[in-house]
């Protein structure tokens, strides 16, 4: 249990009076970091608390959804301030009454992803780095797609993947593949969308009908790995993908880069849970290669 008092003195800076009378009840659904329902004058909020370690990653998710928000895409929690002690870290956000999806809310996030996506940069990464799951995601700016995602995507879980002892075929084939990844790029030049970054089926819901998206890894990259993360472990229904087809069409060869784009995912899953993706992943490796 956190030590409130310390936490909600912390907030009152950003104006948020949290009453220590009225403890905040635990949420289900996340893994990372505990959450939270409060209540603040009367209004309820979302919290999330860690150890103090997890603070830059807490402040990296504020600039995260706050970044989202100016896309005015899609609606994202409204963040209220990110405060530590000196032993924990808090972020605080709008609490959002989520119901269960209809199809018309999915054709709607279809939509409103492909305007997301539209909000773009000129030049691929973003200004800091964040974390996918528990994973530090490394940014920085880069004229070069395949570069970055070569580097800052693959390279860098084959590299964690092998100082958490994951080595031999693993390693072999992610460096083969590496070495021709040119070859998913020879006729495509993507542009630099503003990414959700980790929209699996869990991190986004519905609320009066209305789509939102929440815990992202934002960055400025290829549209199409966001579309290849929906199809990675389901949730997202066809009203989904129609709605995002007509709104900004697929373009050609995106079946092929999905794979490459999933396995940035299963390695980061492999080192964040273990031997059990390991087949995984070398399965799509030899696949690809
Ligand atoms: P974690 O980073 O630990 O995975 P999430 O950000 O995914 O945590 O949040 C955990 C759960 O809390 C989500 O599955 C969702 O159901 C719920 N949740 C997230 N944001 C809000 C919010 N603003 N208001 C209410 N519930 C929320």
């Amino acid at each position: 249990m956190p030590q409130w008092q310390k936490l909600f003195t912390a907030l009152r800076e950003h104006d948020i009076r949290v009453s220590v009378s009225d403890m905040p009840r635990p949420v289900g659904g996340g893994g990372i970091s505990s959450a939270w329902r409060a209540r603040a004058e009367n209004q309820p909020v979302f919290l999330k608390t860690g150890p103090l370690s997890s603070l830059e990653m807490f402040l990296a998710e504020a600039d995260g959804l706050k970044e989202l928000a100016q896309a005015k895409a899609i609606r994202v929690p409204k963040v209220l301030g990110c405060v530590y002690s000196r032993t924990e870290s808090l972020l605080a956000m709008e609490w959002i009454d989520f119901q269960l999806a209809s199809e018309s809310t999915e054709w709607m996030l279809g939509r409103n992803l492909a305007k997301l996506h539209r909000y773009s940069a000129d030049r691929f990464g973003w200004r800091r780095d964040n974390t996918i799951g528990p994973t530090r995601q490394r940014n920085g700016w880069s004229d070069d797609w395949v570069r970055f995602y070569k580097e800052n995507r693959l390279a860098f879980q084959l590299e964690l993947a092998a100082e958490n002892g994951f080595r031999g075929d693993l390693q072999l084939l992610g460096m083969r593949l590496l070495d021709n990844i040119g070859h998913y790029f020879s006729d495509y030049w993507p542009e630099a969308s503003l990414l959700h970054g980790d929209l699996w089926g869990g991190n986004w819901a519905a609320a009066d009908s209305t789509p939102v998206i929440f815990d992202p890894a934002v960055y400025y990259g290829d549209r199409e790995s966001d579309i290849a993360m929906t199809k990675l472990f389901g949730g997202f229904g066809p009203a989904f993908y129609e709605a995002y087809e007509e709104a900004w069409p697929m373009s050609a060869g995106h079946e092929r880069r999905e794979r490459l784009y999933q396995l940035y995912h299963v390695l980061n899953h492999l080192n964040i849970f273990g031997a059990t993706y390991l087949a995984r992943a070398e399965r799509m490796l030899q696949e690809m290669t």
